[in-house]
């Protein structure tokens, strides 16, 4: 009988796939759950030490649910994509308040689940139950587009219901657990974007994109567009203990709930709220260069404004949303991308 799609790759799979991923080990769906939030936009090798520090500190669903989210966001710092930080808290919520702290087991319940797609859905289920259901993560949109020659961005609605078929067409009756990690891993560790390792692919035989000679055609690329610019004034207030004047940001939109400069619109309304809460300072603002930060939907030029002040201001502006900080001070809660970068630029 000749050997079907599932067939190859879980035979690959029993050779070469990964099987020590910190994950892979007691992989209960709480535990799955994060490192496929994690994992959303980040690298396996990136990911290991901040799952492992989560666990640590979180290491079940209650745990994660009754922390304050700026202990969630803290330990999220550095991994980007907030938002996702934010719903895992929710979600742990949920799950705690309306399953009684049990991940739901059927498709629907867990797509009600803020930051659960159906992608990652399939994908705990499957990893965590060993449930029959198809995933369609990056990885494994590269590979099946190739495989099949399907052109077109896979953002695409027409594409995307394409892929779909073909992932379903493809699941085998049993070991549907080790053929989803074997799809992500095929895609991330053979089926690269950039130089796809075909000569060592179990699906070289029945690839159209290897046939065709150009397996990096396919997926399509996303159609280019412009993204608006935004310009901004960050005010790096510093005080005589050379600490800076962090704000915390509110709770949803950019960089919600992290710390941040101060940040205004223009220099008349940064100087008037100086003048509000440090008059009366012979403060002179000197321009560092521009931190530029890329979001999803507009790119970012924040002009930082260097002011020190020449008297250690009362501690007015302490607590309540504001942090006088210097790189050992303790607080809660993560920094901005923007104030990391800064950090950075200053090493
Ligand atoms: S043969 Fe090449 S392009 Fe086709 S699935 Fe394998 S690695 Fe990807």
């Amino acid at each position: 009988m000749m050997a079907t799609f599932a067939d190859k790759v879980l035979a690959w799979f029993d050779r070469h796939g990964r099987k020590d991923l910190p994950w892979q080990q007691n992989p209960t769906p709480y535990r799955v759950w994060v490192s496929e939030i994690m994992l959303q936009q980040t690298q396996v090798t990136t990911v290991i030490p901040y799952y492992e520090r989560f666990m640590q500190r979180f290491p079940d669903v209650q745990t994660l649910a009754d922390a304050p989210p700026d202990d969630v966001l803290k330990l999220w710092e550095g991994l980007g994509y907030y938002s996702r930080a934010r719903n895992l808290h929710k979600t742990a919520q949920q799950v705690r308040d309306v399953y009684a702290g049990e991940f739901p087991t059927t498709m629907t319940d867990m797509e009600t689940l803020p930051g659960i797609g159906h992608s990652t859905a399939a994908a705990i289920l499957s990893l965590s139950h060993g449930q029959r259901e198809a995933i369609l993560d990056g990885n494994v949109k590269r590979v099946l587009a190739r495989y099949h020659t399907v052109a077109g961005w896979a953002g695409e609605p027409r594409v995307q219901k394409q892929l779909w078929a073909y992932a379903e067409q493809h699941l085998p009756a049993e070991r549907n657990a080790a053929y989803t990690q074997a799809m992500m891993d095929m895609g991330a560790t053979l089926c690269t974007r950039s130089k796809p390792l075909c000569l060592l692919c179990p699906l070289q035989d029945g690839c159209q994109a290897f046939k065709q000679g150009k397996p990096q055609a396919y997926p399509g690329k996303r159609p280019t567009k412009e993204l608006p610019e935004k310009t901004a004034l960050a005010l790096l207030l510093r005080n005589t203990a050379g600490e800076l004047l962090l704000q915390q940001r509110p709770p949803t939109g950019v960089w919600g709930g992290l710390w941040s400069f101060p940040e205004f619109a223009d220099e008349t309304a940064l100087h008037d709220w100086l003048a509000q809460h440090f008059a009366p300072t012979q403060a002179i603002a000197t321009r560092l260069p521009v931190l530029t930060h890329t979001f999803s939907h507009y790119r970012l030029h924040l002009q930082p404004l260097q002011v020190d002040l020449d008297a250690q201001p009362a501690r007015i502006m302490e607590g309540n949303g504001w942090l006088w900080y210097k790189a050992n001070t303790e607080y809660t809660g993560g920094l901005s991308a923007a104030v990391r970068q800064f950090f950075q630029t200053i090493d």
